[in-house]
């Protein structure tokens, strides 16, 4: 069996992502420092695959713990790099954090790979590195804007990093995954985001419905696009994690034509706040309580994808839409509150 390195295995993307990894016969070693996780998670894993999985409490940006994980298992032939910071209102109160986090483990993660003479990574990137991307839809020719937050400006360091060490290592191979807006749960039910502080629109949504929340802003009704309300291209969460394992087995088969090559993981469609809030009403059935109120710092305007990239190249398709992600979000509220 192959193993994979997943680093923030037990965060929301991480934790989808195993489940199709063990599902597909991989083997998966679990990395999370559990900044914004829980290794609870790794039960409803269980539960859904059948596989125990550890996790590995270990902060990537400690070199030394990194490496001890490498000489531990020598046998890991590829790594799927999820952890990260990742909120874009607080990387822009806390710059410091998000570089010295982001950029630190991924630094780690990359010599721990030269040394021990693993090829294969897939990185964690976002549709921020855009920023206000003039011609929509983006693709991965798309000039990038100037990010508009810390947390876009370390996925831009990022994939550069990944670009220029790929120049000077001809062993290595990556895939650069430029995530539009993950969110929905895994169908069973069994594991969905859960945010120690959700930020996010869809838990904002699905929380607010379910009244934790009183009530919840819309972020700013007077930008340039239909409704006023800012556009994103929403993702299924399994629909990404379909992606990485797609994107592993592109590199592990050698089909890759670059060293470094890049995609946009979206479903190709713009959806406004306010549309995604109908959305939800639908398939809830619940009428939600939100006013409107300033504008965020660091939000960009409109940005959906073209994914005709991922579809010529790792054959992926996604199947799931935003009524799909708000019906699995809102089961996975229910259960979560204990009113499933
Ligand atoms: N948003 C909002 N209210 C919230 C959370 C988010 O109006 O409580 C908006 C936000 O301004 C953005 C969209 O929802 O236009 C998606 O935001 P999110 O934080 O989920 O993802 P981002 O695109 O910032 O990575």
């Amino acid at each position: 069996m192959k193993k994979i390195l997943v680093t923030g295995a037990c965060g929301y993307i991480g934790s989808h992502t195993l489940v199709d990894l063990l599902g597909k016969g991989y083997e998966v070693l679990a990395v999370d420092n559990l900044a914004n996780a829980s290794e609870a998670i790794l039960e409803g894993v269980e539960r859904i695959t059948g596989k125990k999985i550890q996790n590995h409490n270990i902060n990537l940006s400690d070199k030394a713990a990194t490496r001890a994980l490498f000489v531990e298992h020598p046998d890991i032939v590829g790594v799927i790099h999820f952890a990260a910071l990742k909120f874009v209102g607080e990387s822009v109160e806390q710059p410091l954090r998000y570089f010295r986090n982001n950029l630190d483990s991924l630094l780690c993660v990359l010599e721990c790979m030269q040394e021990f003479g693993v090829p294969n990574l897939i990185f964690s990137s976002s549709c921020s590195v855009y920023g206000n991307a003039s011609d929509l839809p983006v693709t991965e020719k798309t000039p990038w804007a100037e990010a508009e937050s810390p947390y876009a400006r370390t996925k831009q360091m990022g994939e550069q990093i990944l670009q220029d060490v790929c120049k000077g290592d001809a062993n290595l191979k990556v895939v650069l995954l430029r995530y539009f807006n993950p969110a929905g749960a895994h169908e069973s039910n069994e594991i969905g985001e859960s945010p120690l502080n959700a930020s996010n629109l869809v838990p904002v949504i699905t929380e607010t419905a379910i009244g934790k929340r009183a009530s919840m802003s819309i972020f700013g009704d007077d930008y340039a696009t239909r409704d006023g309300s800012c556009v994103r291209d929403y993702i299924h969460v399994m629909d990404l994690a379909d992606a990485h394992t797609k994107a592993l087995e592109y590199l592990l088969a050698g089909k890759n034509a670059n060293q470094c090559e890049v995609f946009n993981l979206g479903i190709g469609e713009g959806v406004s706040v306010l549309e995604a809030i109908h959305a939800f009403e639908k398939v809830s059935g619940q009428s939600l309580n939100y006013t409107i109120g300033p504008r965020r710092a660091g939000d960009v305007i409109a940005i959906y994808a073209n994914r005709q990239l991922a579809e010529a190249q790792l054959g992926w398709i996604p199947q799931r839409n935003i009524e799909d992600i708000m019906r699995t979000a809102w089961a996975w509220e229910l259960k979560r509150s204990g009113k499933g």
